[in-house]
């Protein structure tokens, strides 16, 4: 892809760089997945030792970045490889080596608190944990200098460039056109809020054969991905032909589960579509989380959530579930699309899902800028998620303690979900132009999609940064107002 000398030596240098990517990747799958509850100390060393060693080789590459910088005429490729490259550069020289051990051992073990934390609903025992993290990202986000809110050096780690300002911007008109929406939707009763089928349990074995069938349905390339369970569904991908998605089985309301498969498959499908050519490089993945989930949140709730869908699925949970025959396929698209106040994010509605977000957003605001303490969260957290998504939390499980991402220091995450649903919009809005989407749905070959997906999105990999890659395939960046329509055209109409 690239014939400049120098290109190619940044290249090559980067290659040991991905392969401890690789390693550390699959050691953080483990971590969630199989590995022995008490082997997290000696996975919190082995995986800050690779952190260091990640660190050592890509300051190793500063000459020779330095140098690619300089040259005349590069392509949107070589500028790709130079832009992340410095990214990362530019963080591993702002971080001391100290830090960056003592982030990663203390996010390695306090997952595995905060599992336990969870299970017993115990703030206590992760309390200690937390407060450690946070004043490590306080530390991390003074290094890493920022201008306006400390948050922002936090967020950019996860979407380049954004700012409170960009989320404040896609926030305020979505917060006051989702209140409207649901509005209306609770007054005219047209979309229910709960359903018995919310406490029917159902047989794990038969639930896997469900989602086995919704993997074939979606078309996942059989010898390229594995899936298994974890505390928290997540996707890994360790290169172009291997991802890893997790999901879960609570044993009752069929659905979570069925959601979080078609989300993770999303992600999957970005990293299997990535042009191979950026295969070893800095470009292989996407650019931002926000593009990576606006991916998860297409296929859950656009194509996932749709009457389409639905009746594609209808016929195989009939099959594999006793209890659906009583149900009709209206009832199961009415039960897929419960729109209401609720408690667990994961599981929040298309309408509701982003006042979660907004609850995390000024959490960890208030936590980094130094407004609020480890301990005062779980009462600002039940304030509010009760003024905004207007319900109170019973116990901190279902509350504070209910996500994984600050047991894995993953603060300044949280925004890119909402992000995602927006840039989801915007993308349904493009595809249109393109295809007809309910259509192809309807006939259950997902490649149409997927092969616009490829080409317009995944190819890319990360050679345009979040806010290019939406200019030049979307024509805008972080629009609101395509998930505002799609949510009005989609419950209102
Ligand atoms: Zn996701």
């Amino acid at each position: 892809m690239s014939k400049n000398p120098v290109i190619q030596q940044v290249l090559e240098s980067y290659k040991p760089i991905w392969a401890l990517n690789h390693a550390g990747g699959l050691l953080e799958w483990d971590l969630e997945t199989y590995m022995p509850v008490d082997a997290a100390k000696s996975r919190g060393f082995a995986e800050a030792q690779i952190a260091l060693m990640r660190q050592q080789k890509v300051l190793g590459l500063r000459e020779t970045v330095s140098k690619a910088e300089k040259l005349d005429g590069l392509s949107d490729y070589e500028k790709g490889v130079v832009r992340n490259i410095k990214r990362e550069l530019k963080y591993f020289t702002k971080i001391p080596p100290g830090l960056v051990e003592e982030l990663k051992r203390t996010a390695t073990e306090a997952t595995v608190v905060w599992r336990e934390a969870r299970k017993k609903s115990d703030f206590a025992l992760f309390e200690p944990y937390l407060e450690k993290i946070v004043q490590l990202k306080k530390e991390e986000a003074d290094k890493l200098g920022y201008e306006g809110h400390p948050y922002n050096a936090l967020m950019d780690l996860f979407e380049e460039d954004l700012t409170t300002q960009d989320v404040d911007r896609v926030f305020s008109p979505l917060v006051s056109n989702l209140k409207r929406i649901l509005g209306k939707i609770v007054s005219s009763r047209s979309f229910p809020s709960s359903h018995k089928l919310e406490d029917v349990a159902y047989d794990e074995e038969a639930m896997r054969n469900v989602n086995n069938e919704v993997l074939r349905v979606l078309g996942m390339p059989d010898k390229t991905f594995r899936m298994d369970v974890s505390t928290h569904p997540f996707t890994a991908g360790m290169s172009l032909d291997d991802v890893r998605i997790t999901t879960r089985y609570e044993g009752k309301s069929f659905r979570e589960t069925i959601f979080s498969v078609i989300h993770e498959c999303g992600h999957a499908l970005y990293d299997l579509q990535v042009d191979h050519s950026l295969e070893y490089t800095p470009l292989a993945g996407g650019p931002s989380l926000g593009i990576h989930e606006s991916q998860s949140r297409f296929w859950e709730n656009f194509v996932g959530r749709s009457r389409e869908f639905t009746n594609l699925l209808y016929p195989i949970l009939k099959k594999n579930l006793t209890f659906i025959s009583q149900y009709s396929e209206e009832d199961i698209y009415k039960y897929f699309n419960l729109v209401g106040p609720s408690l667990i994010r994961v599981a929040a509605d298309e309408v509701t899902y982003n006042f979660h977000i907004i609850v995390r957003y000024e959490v960890e605001k208030m936590l980094i800028g130094g407004e609020a303490t480890v301990s005062e969260i779980p009462a600002i957290w039940d304030d509010l998620m009760e003024e905004y998504v207007g319900v109170r939390p019973k116990n901190l499980a279902e509350g504070v303690l209910q996500d994984v991402h600050w047991s894995g220091g993953l603060i300044g995450y949280f925004p890119t979900y909402s992000l995602g649903n927006v840039i989801a919009g915007m993308i349904t809005s493009r595809m249109k132009r393109d295809l007809n989407v309910q259509d192809i749905i309807k006939r259950g070959d997902m490649n149409p999609i997927k092969a616009w997906l490829r080409e317009n999105i995944h190819k890319w990999g990360s050679i345009y940064s979040p806010k290019d890659l939406q200019k030049k395939v979307l024509g805008d960046v972080y629009n609101p107002e395509y998930l505002v329509k799609y949510l009005e055209e989609k419950y209102l109409a």
